[in-house]
């Protein structure tokens, strides 16, 4: 695909990699693409970083017809900048246009954007290991009107932002709450795409945790609230009895690249990993007899995030004394150092720009 490159103006790049948190600063450059009915996806345009100009009747506004994708570039020791499993970041941004009856943007050409955006971007990737530009894909409906129905014209944007390593000082437990009323998805609905939606739905019982002390919601599934899902933003394993368990992917849960990628070295390191339904009963009855090593989240931003606490119906259980366990570490230094390309890629995961 031809891309148009308008030079931005003032360009500086003075990162201050000591505080760099996350999604605070943005790079300045943005990649915009407009879909019509007659032009399909076409004309990808990298200018600096500007505000979006929409009608306030422009229809994302009102019926939330939108999806996002979430990954990042990482610099490496010799400069060269490499990405992580792009491709299921690009089928994955294919699946939930698809369920948001979006138009998809074509796997190739999402990976072949990403990609010439990321090249125009290099000089905002972090130079700290750990720090990284997270990239920011979306589509929004872009048609003016209140009516309702399929947007026929779309906009394709891509920002970034130099963010910061998730845990400043090493890896942090977390405290989390199950949520037994509220319900983040159910089947039928569209838990497995990464759409603004899923979300909005989610926010009161994240406040709600928060003010009660805890970090993150654990989602129960949306029929008998009794199985297991995910964590907020993040897919969740349990460590019990050297084997490791988190639920599958059927429809309601995010299907994680993180996630994937912790199956495939888990099982390649002898470890058996059962993607089953894990209720919170039977796990309540596990926690009780001590039998859980570890849980942990996985997610494109954390990558492995040890939870030291967990909260059910107003009792507290306390997980491998609130420390980080060994596999968590493991599998955190593993992936991490795949990424930034300290250690070799054996699976081909690393496409480099
Ligand atoms: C993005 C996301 C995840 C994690 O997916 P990764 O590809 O590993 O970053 C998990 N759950 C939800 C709800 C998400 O939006």
């Amino acid at each position: 695909m031809k891309i148009v490159y308008e030079e931005p103006v003032n360009e500086k790049v003075c990162l201050n990699e000591d505080d760099l948190g996350f999604g605070r600063i943005f790079a300045d450059r943005m990649l915009e693409m407009d879909y019509t009915p007659e032009k399909g996806w076409h004309d990808p345009v990298i200018s600096a970083y500007h505000p979006l100009s929409l009608n306030p009747e422009c229809m994302v506004f009102h019926y939330a017809q939108e999806i996002f994708e979430g990954l990042k570039a990482y610099r490496c020791e010799d400069d060269s900048i490499n990405l992580f499993r792009i491709d299921r970041n690009a089928k994955r941004f294919f699946d939930s246009a698809v369920r948001m009856a979006i138009p998809p943007i074509p796997e190739t050409t999402f990976i072949e954007l990403i990609k010439a955006y990321v090249d125009k971007t290099r000089a905002y990737v972090p130079y700290r290991f750990g720090n990284s530009l997270y990239i920011r894909p979306f589509i929004i409906a872009t048609d003016n009107g209140l009516g309702v129905h399929a947007s026929k014209n779309y906009r394709f944007v891509v920002i970034s932002s130099p963010s910061g390593a998730y845990f400043k000082k090493g890896l942090d437990p977390v405290s989390i709450y199950v949520e037994d009323k509220q319900i983040r998805s159910a089947p039928g609905l569209p838990g497995f795409a990464k759409c603004g939606g899923n979300y909005a739905v989610s926010i009161k019982a994240g406040e709600m945790a928060k003010m009660k002390g805890y970090d993150q919601v654990l989602w129960l599934d949306g029929v008998e609230h009794r199985y297991i899902e995910e964590v907020g933003s993040m897919n969740i394993f349990f460590y019990i009895d050297r084997k490791l368990y988190t639920s599958a992917c059927t429809g309601t849960v995010l299907p994680g690249v993180t996630r994937s990628s912790i199956i495939d070295i888990c099982k390649e390191k002898g470890i058996s990993v059962f993607e089953e339904k894990l209720s919170i009963d039977e796990l309540v009855a596990l926690l009780e007899k001590g039998k859980v090593m570890e849980i942990f989240g996985s997610g494109t931003a954390a990558v492995i995030s040890p939870v030291g606490k967990i909260a059910y119906q107003d009792k507290e259980y306390i997980i491998n004394d609130f420390k980080t366990g060994v596999l968590s570490k493991a599998l955190f230094d593993e992936i991490t150092g795949i990424q930034w390309g300290r250690i070799e890629d054996s699976h081909g995961w690393i496409s480099r720009v």
